[in-house]
């Protein structure tokens, strides 16, 4: 019994060291990559920052610049879709490293995660169907209108509020934003409130289906968020995104992403 205890120790400790050669192997010829993968957790339907290819791969403004930061802080990524309401607690439970989603680094939510530095200045809007010629304005919805949101977001809260005031008879929650314009697209909903360089990003994609109406609604900031406490994690983001700013990266990729004007 003593030996075969002994032997697959010895196999386990062989084994250990083909693997910890390969891992040293590797890092020699890169780029002094650290070999730290983090997953990335993102809600695939706010374009041009979260969005999808053709492929069904999870490509946008946010997994460009969190491939940028990791390559300047020597780690890799990788990109996982929940719906936008399952972000936060896969950070909390230990299911994804970082969220990357278009994400207000509210006060509400720095309660629950930290964010890095912010990135982008953004806010909600109302949109209405194209030829709809009544409602220019919040001020315009009524007591028997239905209003869609995304489920979790800052638009959920601007939503929410107009029917507990009885502005407006529902609002309507949606997991993908692309479901929310066509339910305006349909006449299911009134109007859609959500942020505005996401629906110009849909009027865009899909021309004469909907019109923003009216200013911004709210304001907002956007940060890339991780697990209460993990200031390691942090400071690397923050490190990185400070060098890629720096180093004109985040600006070509505004550029890219048609978000230069926005
Ligand atoms: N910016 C909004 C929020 O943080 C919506 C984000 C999103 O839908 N990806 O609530």
């Amino acid at each position: 019994m003593k030996n075969w205890i002994k032997k697959i120790s010895i196999v386990c400790m062989a084994l250990i060291m083909v693997v910890g050669v390969t891992a040293c192997g590797s890092s020699d010829s890169g780029s002094g990559d650290s070999g730290e993968v983090y997953t990335v957790a993102t809600e695939p339907t706010f374009p041009p920052f979260d969005t999808t290819d053709e492929e069904g791969n999870i490509v946008g403004f946010d997994m460009d610049l969190m491939n940028a930061i990791a390559e300047d802080q020597g780690f890799s990524v990788e990109f996982v879709s929940y719906n936008f309401d399952g972000l936060i607690p896969a950070l909390q439970s230990g299911n994804a490293d970082i969220v990357a989603a278009g994400m207000w680094a509210s006060d509400e939510r720095k309660a629950e995660v930290d964010f890095s530095e912010t990135y982008f200045d953004s806010g909600v809007v109302l949109a209405v169907a194209d030829d709809n010629n009544t409602i220019n304005s919040v001020e315009d919805l009524t007591s028997d209108m239905k209003v869609a949101y995304q489920v979790g977001t800052s638009s959920m809260d601007v939503a929410q509020q107009l029917e507990e005031e009885g502005k407006i008879a529902e609002a309507v929650g949606f997991d993908k934003v692309n479901d929310a314009v066509q339910a305006v697209n349909t006449g299911a909903v009134d109007a859609l409130l959500n942020d505005k360089p996401v629906t110009l990003e849909y009027m865009n994609q899909q021309p004469d289906i909907i019109k923003i109406v009216g200013e911004n609604v709210t304001t907002e900031s956007y940060g890339i968020a991780v697990q209460k406490g993990n200031t390691e994690l942090l400071d690397k983001i923050n490190a990185g995104l400070k060098n890629v700013q720096e180093d004109g990266t985040f600006d070509e990729l505004l550029e890219k992403w048609g978000l230069a004007e926005k």
